[in-house]
């Protein structure tokens, strides 16, 4: 497929300023052109029009959550995810708390980072760069160690894209009596979480995720008797997440300069989400983008890392091919001439890629995305994709 014919070709889905690329990335993210549109206005901050957008966007995401504004509270946060994840560990777990971290990739590394910044103590599961934590090993370890008071989880772990037993894990962690807490970043809005199915007291996400907003703010979706008694915990000013409810219910406003062409766009990125369906559309549509993008590398001869019952419809890694010509820069560069932006891998002892699902893309530019790699790996003459024999990729180490 030629340039011209990429350009010409494109689907109404989404269509980026001429010669932008196609973001292939856990966010920021291709986004639509009237959530663009959306940002070409100017907001007062302590305008009514501005906070009656706050206010929607605030009860939309409850509702998402499937909880009410009775015992659930939505608190958005200026910055990025990281941000969100930090003002919530700090708020939800008290000072004298002790938290499991379940880690298998750099989020559940990270929030172990938090907390010793925050000097909070904290028992981690670490499972490496991939392999699921299981809720047997959970149930063993909240069991010999009582003084656990909460559990984090990330939902998608985006570094490999594995989609973690959230639902299983919730379970063991609720019989217990413990805190939930799970970083949902990545699969918020597009991977089912309700409190019915999986009983929360926190879950954290942003703006430039599955919701298709741009960059800006993260929001925390947190039981109200928990922020209610998180008087004293904040180690931050501008991350205390209490105050921040508190200003937002008396007056409606953010408490510090909000990132009002950030909130507009995700408005407008909400109502797109409701008309394709909610949750379940979203899930669909990215599961199809998955799909066709697993079956076509397959194809051509590129093995995933998971396999097929962890995949998540948000984010696929690739292990790179061993052949000698295939150098990932050269790859990404030539998959860039072609208008995709693609994403390098995370993994510590093998080379890989992944290629995101999420944001304003479909099979049919999925499909152009693998007419790009055939077009690139030609290019740069690489005939076989298979990788390495690297010990992680027999079967017995894969999850
Ligand atoms: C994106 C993401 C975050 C937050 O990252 P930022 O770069 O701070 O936005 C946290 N956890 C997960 C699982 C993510 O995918």
């Amino acid at each position: 497929m030629s340039r011209a014919d990429f350009l010409t070709a494109r689907p109404a889905i989404a269509a980026p300023a001429l010669g932008e690329p196609y973001l292939l990335t856990p966010g920021p993210l291709t986004t639509s052109l009237a959530t663009k549109q959306s940002m070409l206005r100017d907001w007062g901050s302590w305008d009514g029009d501005f906070n009656r957008i706050t206010a929607e966007v605030r009860s939309e995401l409850l509702s998402m959550a499937g909880v009410g504004d009775d015992t659930y509270a939505c608190v958005p946060l200026q910055g990025s995810g990281t941000f969100a994840v930090e003002a919530a560990l700090a708020t939800a777990v008290a000072r004298d708390g002790k938290i499991l971290v379940l880690m298998n990739g750099a989020y559940g590394k990270r929030a172990a980072q938090i907390l010793d910044y925050l000097g909070r103590s904290y028992v981690a599961l670490d499972k490496g760069d991939y392999l699921p934590p299981q809720p047997e090993e959970v149930a063993e370890l909240l069991d010999s160690n009582p003084e656990i008071s909460d559990v984090f989880l990330v939902h998608c772990e985006t570094s490999s894209g594995i989609l973690n037993p959230l639902r299983e894990i919730a379970e063991v962690v609720k019989a217990r009596g413990k805190g939930l807490i799970v970083d949902a970043m990545s699969s918020f809005g597009a991977v089912p979480l309700t409190v019915d199915k999986v009983p929360f007291d926190v879950v954290i996400a942003s703006a430039n995720k599955c919701i298709e907003g741009i960059p800006g703010f993260g929001f925390v979706i947190i039981r109200r008797a928990l922020i209610e008694q998180s008087k004293g915990r904040a180690h931050s000013l501008s991350l205390d997440l209490l105050e921040q409810w508190q200003y937002m219910e008396r007056t409606g406003q953010w408490r510090f300069t909000p990132p009002t062409h950030s909130v507009v766009a995700f408005r407008q990125a909400l109502e797109q989400h409701a008309e394709e369906g909610g949750v379940p559309g979203r899930q669909a549509r990215y599961t199809r983008n998955r799909e066709t993008l697993v079956k076509g590398m397959r194809a051509m001869g590129f093995q995933t890392l998971l396999e097929d019952r962890w995949l998540s419809p948000i984010i696929t890694t690739f292990f790179s091919p061993a052949h000698p010509n295939f150098q990932f820069k050269r790859f990404y560069d030539e998959l860039k001439a072609r208008q995709f932006i693609i994403y390098p891998g995370k993994l510590t002892r093998v080379e890989s890629f992944r290629i995101g699902c999420i944001g304003q893309i479909d099979e049919r530019i999925v499909t152009q995305l693998l007419c790009a790699i055939t077009d690139a790996l030609s290019v740069m003459g690489v005939d076989d994709c298979s990788p390495t024999n690297d010990p992680v990729l027999s079967e017995g180490h894969r999850p």
